[in-house]
């Protein structure tokens, strides 16, 4: 008799289906027989501009260290942020990427049949890390696709304990505005946490966008997360940080594994966390993929979702799936979304010229 593991396993996770990332560059070389050097990966929102030289330097001289486990505390990558910040190091949690953050907090908060809401078409770690000890998901409607922040307030209950709300959302690229955010911490009852999801924030310059580090002081509920991941082009090393107050910085920290950040990710943050030219420089990249796809768009009488962020969401009615075939077929990766509940759409992220363009020219092709 063989044994049925996933009948033994936790209820949660019975029930989960793992997270589904963007196709990496050598699979899709591996199955297409395509050279990966031709291969134009908009998927994952990754930063295009190649890695930051100080982040390159800083990762050489942890090499002789090899053998030693990272600082656990992360002290200097602590230090800095708080100057940055103006936050205190006892405020802090750091994470691989800042997804491990949204893990800590679920970890700390929900277990079986507690609820956490989300709104539509949010990130998927949320329900995923949530599944996984037992909660359960409530899920807002979206309004123009996104957060409705008043209505996901309207849902709270007495097993609420987490509401996450993503500022910009991925992979909507919408946002909540100051006077959004601010009513909405106000209706939210002192003992439901909100963790509000800052991982795109460097991208954004509306002057109506607030950062959360600016009501950390007011609300003791509220944990912002970022990461550099995105605009500091960090990926590849997993490391992001979750700010709160010390309370909830502490809980968390109890169940962040010892060594969570390994020494190079820490020491190429420190290297890049003042690195304003770096980000000012990915930021302009950006915008100038913003303004090139968009045009790019509107050539091809394609609708999309106005984003915020490093990637954008187009529309092309019942045939997303062919499409995203197709443009793997010749090269492209770009991302489905129907697991976002949006299944006319793909997003791109934002990549150099010339990679957007390559999009632009296969995208035309397949429509033409
Ligand atoms: C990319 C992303 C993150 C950050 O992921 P890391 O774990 O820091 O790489 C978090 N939240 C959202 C919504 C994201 O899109």
């Amino acid at each position: 008799m063989t044994v049925d593991f996933t009948k033994l396993a936790v209820q949660g996770v019975q029930g989960l289906r793992a997270y589904q990332p963007g196709k990496p560059i050598d699979e899709l070389a591996r199955e297409y027989g395509l050279n990966e050097s031709d291969i134009v990966k908009l998927a994952s929102n990754e930063n295009p501009m190649g890695p930051s030289d100080k982040a390159l330097a800083a990762i050489q001289g942890e090499l002789s260290d090899l053998t030693r486990y990272p600082d656990g505390n992360g002290f200097e990558l602590k230090s800095a942020l708080t100057k940055k910040l103006k936050i205190s190091a006892d405020q802090i949690t750091l994470g691989n990427g800042s997804s491990d953050i949204l893990e800590f907090i679920v970890k700390c908060f929900v277990s079986q049949g507690d609820q956490v809401i989300v709104s539509q078409h949010a990130f998927a770690i949320y329900g995923l890390v949530t599944k996984m000890v037992g909660g359960e998901i409530v899920q807002v409607p979206a309004k123009n696709w996104g957060h409705d922040l008043p209505a996901m307030a309207a849902a709270i209950t007495d097993k609420t304990k987490i509401i996450f709300v993503t500022n910009p959302n991925n992979p909507t690229g919408t946002w909540n505005t100051k006077s959004q955010l601010e009513s909405f911490l106000k209706q939210v009852p002192e003992h439901v946490i909100v963790l509000l999801d800052e991982a795109y924030f460097e991208y954004v310059d509306e002057a109506d966008y607030p950062s959360g580090i600016d009501y950390l002081s007011q609300y003791a509920n509220l944990v912002v997360t970022r990461t550099f991941s995105k605009a500091y082009g960090l990926a590849s090393l997993r490391v992001g940080y979750g700010v709160s107050s010390p309370e909830l910085a502490d809980l968390m920290n109890r169940v962040r594994p010892p060594f969570n950040v390994d020494s190079f990710a820490l020491a190429a943050a420190v290297a890049c966390v003042n690195d304003e030219a770096y980000v000012r420089q990915s930021k302009e990249l950006n915008d100038e993929g913003m303004r090139q796809l968009q045009a790019g768009f509107e050539q091809l009488n394609l609708a999309w979702i106005p984003s915020v962020g490093n990637f954008i969401c187009f529309e092309i009615p019942g045939r997303a799936m062919d499409i995203y075939q197709g443009l793997l077929e010749a090269g492209v990766i770009v991302r489905p979304v129907g697991n976002y509940e949006m299944p006319d759409h793909l997003r791109v992220s934002f990549g150099t010229q010339d990679e957007n363009q390559t999009f632009l020219l296969k995208l035309k092709h397949l429509l033409s």
